[in-house]
């Protein structure tokens, strides 16, 4: 079997004795070249790991890739604004698009493969297939934008399909998201195992985000909110707080004081059932998403039991 070292930003070497190659990460665009990559990888039995994104990388994308390196010999990226998962007034077109800088980026961290297709290889006219993962896509994200979901596992299952990766990693900003791929995995008997990885932010606390260029000036500072919410939800219950409607109220309590962020939920969830819950008995989630200046952003709080103690982790 060979392992592979990476020894620096572009070159892959083979811990071989004196064999020395540079190994340029290649960009694919077509289904049918992934798919050969994927398998001539497995053939030279090195395990894939896959990361789905939608481009303009940012330091959040990036903690995934290095996260994917160290446990992969062969690190797959996508890149792929999918159509499927924009409602009628969302912002595909505007999307924030920046290919080349995502490719050196990629190119960098000594990615062996970046997978950006055209829309139309991923689907070509006459496509007639939807991935529908019920009851998980219906409640928050689902709810402010319906259909959603159905677009994310839809382009999912193919990316999966076409990569066939040991491990997906994925972050945990979209906690929503990532429990329903989990879910689909499960239900459709999928090889991959799904990778959580933790949120990346911005010193003051906001979640790293594509949208997040789409604010400037006071916005921005507004946007912080967010996460000043969850971090008083923290608080509260280091404090000994453990009711969901008196948390939630915290949150309230924060995003109304900054005019600029209006709250289009926020909820305290069971971690496996995305259901609400009264107490924090298990694992849960303290969930937001706000429009700042038109833009939506999303975060969340994990909140684990450790002892006799809680954990909360942003
Ligand atoms: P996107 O390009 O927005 O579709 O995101 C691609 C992947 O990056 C998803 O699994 C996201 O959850 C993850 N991601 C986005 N923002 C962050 C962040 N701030 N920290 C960690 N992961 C993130």
């Amino acid at each position: 079997m060979r392992t592979y070292v990476r020894a620096n930003a572009l070159e892959c070497v083979p811990a071989r004795a004196g064999a020395f190659f540079e190994s340029r990460m290649e960009t694919i665009q077509t289904v049918a070249r992934m798919k050969q990559a994927a398998r001539e990888a497995r053939a030279n039995e090195r395990t894939l790991g896959l990361v789905p994104t939608m481009g303009a990388l940012h330091e959040g994308h990036l903690s995934l890739v290095r996260r994917a390196q160290e446990q992969c010999s062969a690190v797959a990226v996508s890149i792929f604004v999918n159509p499927k998962q924009f409602g009628p007034g969302e912002d595909f077109k505007k999307y924030p698009r920046a290919l080349d800088a995502d490719r050196a980026a990629l190119e960098k961290l000594g990615v062996d493969y970046l997978f950006a297709p055209p829309p139309e290889e991923i689907y070509p006219s006459g496509f007639r297939t939807e991935v529908r993962v019920e009851g998980l896509s219906g409640r928050l994200e689902g709810r402010s934008r319906p259909g959603h979901f159905h677009g994310v596992a839809t382009v999912v299952l193919k990316l999966f399909e076409i990569a066939q990766p040991r491990y997906a990693f994925l972050g945990r900003k979209d906690a929503q998201q990532a429990r329903i791929i989990r879910q689909m995995t499960r239900d459709l008997n999928l090889d991959a195992e799904i990778i959580v990885c933790p949120i990346v932010r911005e010193p003051d606390g906001l979640a790293l985000s594509s949208r997040n260029v789409y604010l400037a000036g006071d916005d921005r500072r507004a946007a912080a909110a967010l996460y000043r919410s969850l971090d008083a939800v923290r608080r509260a219950i280091e404090s000994g707080e453990r009711g969901a409607a008196r948390l939630l109220a915290v949150v309230r309590r924060v995003i109304e004081a900054e005019p600029a962020v209006a709250l289009d939920y926020a909820e305290i969830v069971d971690a496996e059932t995305f259901e609400p819950v009264n107490g924090l008995q298990e694992t849960c989630y303290a969930l937001i998403a706000a429009r700042v200046a038109g833009v939506r952003l999303i975060d969340n709080a994990l909140i684990e039991q450790e002892g006799d103690s809680l954990r909360v982790t942003l």
